[in-house]
């Protein structure tokens, strides 16, 4: 008997190799965003918005691997099954316009846009939701759930709290109420199925800090002035985890 150690794929990594090509592929055949995505402007390195929204290539190995694409697909799904499940318990909640098209906002030319989840429009007296109010939802694993739950997106998620701001803001003109009315927050905890809601109130100060950032990323970029960076140095937690890390710090400044 000849002894083969020659790793032969086992049928679960020839699957999933198969899968993951498949939606790499899918996902670079999707052209790029040409616009500044107001559910980003609450991340805090203004050097990585700006490589962001200039196309900047991600250092080797950096762009999104097919498992990763396959926890933004999930989370999708599972926000599909929140909107039945609200409405299943009598919340209007409206997702679409008649035409189809998702709600959202496009300002500055188009250069920032973003897209709501939803808008109640009406809820059971029992709620104690006051409408109309925006509706955002994001699917977390336990850890950060727990963490939501605990403090509130705003301090847990601030680049959620961002988002949220924004939106109030920028939705106000086609929506009246959605800035006075606060929005309302669902997390889904994608290990336990556990839901929670929260009403976030309309922070205007945040939401303009926010609109200011998203000026200053465009002006830069136009001008071609890089952003300052978050951190003094390459070993801060954001920076480890930057797709744009080695570019980043191999620039002068
Ligand atoms: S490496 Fe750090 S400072 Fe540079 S863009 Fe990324 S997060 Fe910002």
């Amino acid at each position: 008997m000849t002894l083969d150690f020659n790793h032969r794929p086992s049928i679960a990594e020839r699957i999933n190799a198969a899968v993951d090509a498949a939606l790499e592929a899918e996902r670079a055949a999707t052209p790029p965003r040409d616009y500044l995505g107001a559910s980003r402007l609450g991340q805090s390195c203004e050097r990585a918005l700006q490589f962001e929204f200039a196309h900047a290539p991600k250092d080797e190995g950096q762009e999104f691997s097919g498992r990763s694409l396959r926890i933004f697909a999930i989370g999708h799904a599972l926000e599909d099954l929140a909107i039945k499940w609200l409405r299943a318990a009598g919340i209007d909640l409206v997702t679409r316009k008649r035409d189809g098209g998702q709600f959202g906002f496009s300002v500055a030319g188009g250069r920032i846009r973003g897209h709501v989840d939803g808008i109640v429009m009406g809820a059971p007296a029992a709620t104690g939701l006051r409408t109309p109010a925006l509706w955002e939802c994001k699917t977390m694993n336990a850890k950060n759930w727990r963490e939501t739950v605990a403090k509130g997106v705003t301090v847990a998620k601030p680049v959620y709290a961002a988002q949220i701001a924004l939106y109030q803001a920028y939705m106000e003109a086609t929506v009246p109420g959605l800035s006075t009315n606060p929005a309302l927050f669902t997390a889904i905890n994608k290990d336990t199925a556990e839901l929670h809601h929260e009403l976030v109130p309309f922070d205007a100060e945040l939401a303009q800090r926010m609109s200011d950032r998203a000026v200053r990323i465009l002006r830069g970029t136009h001008a071609g002035e890089l952003l300052p960076r978050v951190a003094q140095n390459r070993d801060f937690f954001e920076c480890r985890f930057c797709p744009w890390a080695e570019r980043c710090w191999s620039l002068p400044g």
